[in-house]
């Protein structure tokens, strides 16, 4: 902690002063509360505690993330004092609070890097309206969806949130994995209450992944009463998960129904536009221009996994500025073409198989120009996920249904899109059907 300390003092003090007063300083103690250090004589102890105290405390602020009293003494100081009032330096320090740590987010995960889309609006705004209003609006706020959907993203958005707006403010930002190891080491090493202490300091507690939670029945326990405990006191939580808080196998029946009394949010996996400007974003904080037909190529390859749409851009920059070529559609197809083999059983026939089966509709009626309701439906329907998971232009998707006109096709399009904003029952099939194609179910 001290050679960290110094580092960030020597920047900051004259060259003079610190080589012959600070550098001269020993480090002789330290507890949960104060450093003690050790000055060669008198004056230096003096002149010390009165012009760099400020400063070493600052730095001390900087490096531990929460602050330690500072105390400068000289050896005959330290040896008339009762000895039971020096902690050796060699105690451990209690475990620094993750709270507050700002180390804890990743830097990236903001709101301003969010991309809000159909999928996610309603979780968008909610965490928004959290961010603002701690404790005050939806607590818990529930965030729920599948792999790399952006759900860790949007809860440290909030943390980040908070802490621009509130800089004293103390989030804890922990996965339940990582809360499950602490727990058990706390217990390990009898120090269940400074755990208790870290967790339930918190203003805003983000505990990711809670579907975990499956795993230990201490970790459940202890969540169950630190949540009581924050909520009780106003504080926020939020909670991210892979599934809806009623379908988390073997968690408490009294957790489930706290988890879901406040607000729950689901996420879906992004349409086509979503996709495309979350790339565009994505290429811009890395102030990379790219051309607009290569990310609707990238966006119609990736359709289920926001990361692994990220990771076939990454690739694409990485590839264009290590070769100096352009990024063209042609160089992206071979770059990106041995990491997504299970694409090529996205078929148009696949998908018409698809559709189908679930409305029961046949494959000739949704070809012929019949205007029966659950024909028309299904059909646009297939020409949704059709245009959502293959690259075939409008007019050969048009084909595909039997001939029909390019305007039919975004007509369908655009109406499947609005629809299943407004009906959770149609984006609840859409998802399960996007599912299936892209398991290449056939
Ligand atoms: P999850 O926690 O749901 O598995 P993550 O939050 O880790 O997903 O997101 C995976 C990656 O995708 C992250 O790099 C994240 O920044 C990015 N991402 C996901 N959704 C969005 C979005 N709507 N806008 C911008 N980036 C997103
Ligand atoms: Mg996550």
């Amino acid at each position: 902690l001290w050679t960290q300390v110094l580092s960030q003092l020597r920047v900051q003090l004259p060259r003079g002063m610190y080589d012959n007063l600070v550098a001269k300083l020993v480090a002789e103690a330290l507890t949960t509360e104060c450093l003690t250090l050790c000055a060669p004589d008198p004056f230096t102890r003096d002149w010390l505690q009165k012009h760099i105290s400020d400063k070493t405390a600052a730095a001390i602020q900087e490096v531990l993330g929460y602050p330690l009293a500072v105390r400068i003494a000289t050896a005959e100081d330290l040896q008339s004092e009762p000895q039971p009032q020096l902690v050796p330096a060699v105690r451990p320090p209690a475990p620094a609070p993750i709270a507050r740590a700002r180390g804890s987010l990743n830097p990236k995960y903001t709101f301003k890097r969010f991309v809000s889309g159909n999928c996610n609006r309603f979780a968008h705004s909610a965490a928004l309206a959290v961010a603002d209003n701690p404790g005050n609006c939806y607590n818990p706020l529930f965030i729920w969806g599948g792999v790399g959907l952006g759900k860790t993203h949007l809860m440290q958005a909030i943390g980040h949130h908070r802490l621009s707006t509130e800089p004293n403010a103390t989030v804890c930002y922990i996965s339940t994995e990582q809360f499950t190891n602490d727990l058990v080491d706390a217990l390990k090493h009898d120090r269940r209450k400074d755990f208790r202490d870290r967790i339930r300091s918190a203003d805003v507690l983000l505990l990711d992944d809670i579907q975990f939670i499956e795993n230990s029945e201490a970790t459940q326990e202890e969540i169950f009463h630190a949540f009581n405990t924050l909520h009780e006191a106003g504080k926020q939580v939020v909670l991210a998960s892979d599934r809806p808080p009623d379908q988390i196998p073997r968690c408490s029946e009294r957790l489930t129904s706290r988890f879901a009394m406040g607000m729950t949010a689901d996420m879906q996996i992004p349409d086509l536009e979503t996709r495309m400007a979350i790339l565009h974003k994505k290429a811009e904080a890395e102030r990379h221009s790219l051309p607009h037909d290569v990310v609707e190529y990238i966006a119609t390859r990736h359709t289920v996994n926001v990361r692994e749409l990220e990771g076939a851009l990454t690739r694409a920059i990485a590839y264009s500025s290590i070769e100096e070529v352009p990024l063209t559609i042609e160089a992206v197809a071979k770059l990106l073409a041995p990491a997504v083999p299970r694409r090529v059983a996205v078929t148009p026939e696949a998908i018409l198989q698809i559709v189908s089966e679930r409305f029961s509709v046949s494959i000739d009626d949704m070809q012929s120009s019949s205007r029966r309701r659950e024909i028309g439906f299904a059909r646009q329907v297939g020409m949704y996920l059709m245009r959502e998971h293959t690259d075939l232009s409008l007019p050969r998707i048009g084909d595909v249904f039997g001939g029909k006109d390019h305007t039919t096709v975004i007509y369908s399009y655009n109406k499947i899109r609005d629809l299943q904003q407004t009906n959770p029952e149609l984006s609840q099939i859409l998802r399960l059907l996007t599912e299936r194609i892209a398991l290449g179910d056939r």
